[in-house]
């Protein structure tokens, strides 16, 4: 990269950390989508400043959007002087309850020992306000480029991002003839890039029993010993089997290169007692039970397979079980995404982290999905990778921090990349 964008970069220091700052004490909470208009307007009116051009668009109809919690996108773009690729960041703006156990004011953006604190800091604001600085640093420095730089702030990506990128993808805002590299700045730490994300598929299933009294319980049929049949074949068949499955995704942490599923929740019989009620229950053989699964699959399993799978385990206990009876009903299901290595964003970051960090990325792939797979799903876009400051272990807990040194770094990592692909010659020229 060339001395004087680093140097420009290196000399936002204090802009960049006032704008981490201003993003935090946006308190775009999600569920249920909190001032997504508010942290929309703060960014048209900076992004302005710096001659894009900017459209909120507030995606109607989607899950929760609602009078009271709009869910509002905003995507700004800088034309370059000459024609060329378009360079698109990608950040989501919402984040995610509070919890308990902080010891820094969530929403106060105090700065402490080279780090900025809160919810949001690492995912995502910091990597949002890095890519922000990187892009007006390079406009600065090369007001003649070719191309066009995009930069949106969308909704929703905390919940499936369907109010954010998939709304916008499905009106055309990412397709290959107007956007052609994408980064997502998501926390996957300065030195490492992130190719993909493994499937989710997420079911309820439901079996059946007939109520009697508990005391006579031959009378009736018990629904929670059904679903601890179901429980049984799942620890003895499903478990081993996904176990056995590794992929050849890069995916971070180890144990999520398997395949793998979390029974979400479990209900059967009676609801809980109300807070208000500390009676006894009454005495009755369950109905229905019902659990709710989440299996994340591998790029070489075919959705239709991770189906299939457990469902053949339910028809096997349809055959040997007595009066066996279950509903299965899909909740949602995402597809793995996998870039290509040598797809040219990937080989352009890649350089560009080598040239700022002095050494060769870690290539990564997220054990849950995030915005790439409506990026790839709906936008056919497959030029696409997630890069961004912030350790990704941070991501939801207490006390989550920015490092000011780290959003320096990858804010110079992405001014480099628009250096590679929006300079003629690949930004070689003048440095
Ligand atoms: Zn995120």
């Amino acid at each position: 990269m060339t001395s004087r964008l680093s140097n420009s970069i290196a000399d936002r220091r204090d802009d960049l950390i006032a704008l981490t700052q201003d993003l935090i004490r946006i308190p775009t909470l999600n569920p249920p989508g909190q001032d997504y208009r508010r942290i929309c307007e703060y960014l048209d009116l900076r992004l302005r400043v710096h001659g894009f051009d900017t459209h909120l668009i507030r995606a109607e109809g989607t899950p929760g959007d609602s009078a009271k919690y709009p869910r509002w996108n905003i995507v700004a773009r800088r034309e370059g002087k000459y024609a060329g690729d378009c360079v698109h960041f990608n950040s989501h703006t919402d984040v995610v309850e509070v919890g308990a156990g902080w010891t820094f004011d969530p929403f106060g953006g105090q700065q402490k020992d080279g780090r900025i604190y809160g919810r949001g800091a690492c995912d995502m604001k910091g990597g949002l306000a890095a890519s922000i600085i990187a892009a007006e640093a390079f406009i600065e420095v090369w007001p003649d480029y070719c191309g066009a730089i995009e930069i949106s702030g969308t909704a929703d990506e905390e919940s499936g991002g369907y109010g954010g990128v998939a709304y916008l993808a499905e009106q055309g805002w990412f397709s290959p003839d107007r956007v052609q590299h994408v980064i997502i700045p998501e926390p996957l730490n300065k030195d490492r890039i992130c190719l993909g994300h493994r499937g989710g598929w997420w079911a309820e299933i439901e079996t059946k029993g007939e109520i009697a009294h508990g005391s006579m319980p031959f009378l009736g049929d018990c629904a929670v010993r059904h679903m601890g049949a179901v429980l049984a074949e799942f620890e003895d068949k499903l478990f081993p089997a996904m176990a056995a499955r590794t992929t050849e995704m890069p995916v971070v942490p180890d144990g999520a290169r398997n395949s793998t599923m979390n029974i979400n929740s479990i209900h059967g019989g009676q609801k809980e007692q109300a807070e208000d009620f500390d009676g006894l229950p009454a005495h009755c053989v369950p109905d229905s039970c019902r659990i709710v699964i989440d299996r994340r699959f591998l790029v070489e399993e075919p959705l239709d397979q991770v189906r299939d799978e457990v469902t053949a385990l339910l028809e096997g206990l349809r055959k040997s079980r007595n009066d066996f009876d279950y509903e299965i009903t899909e909740l949602n299901a995402v597809l793995p995404s996998m870039t290509d290595q040598e797809a040219p964003v990937v080989r352009t970051v890649a350089k560009a982290i080598e040239q700022v960090m002095g050494k060769a990325p870690t290539y990564v792939a997220s054990p849950g999905t995030y915005d790439q797979k409506h990026i790839d799903r709906i936008g056919k876009l497959k030029n696409c990778i997630a890069y961004g400051p912030g350790i990704l272990e941070l991501a939801h807990k207490p006390d989550e921090y920015i490092g000011i040194d780290d959003m320096i770094d990858s804010a110079s990592v992405m001014g480099a990349a628009l250096e590679t692909l929006l300079l003629p010659g690949g930004g070689s020229a003048g440095s």
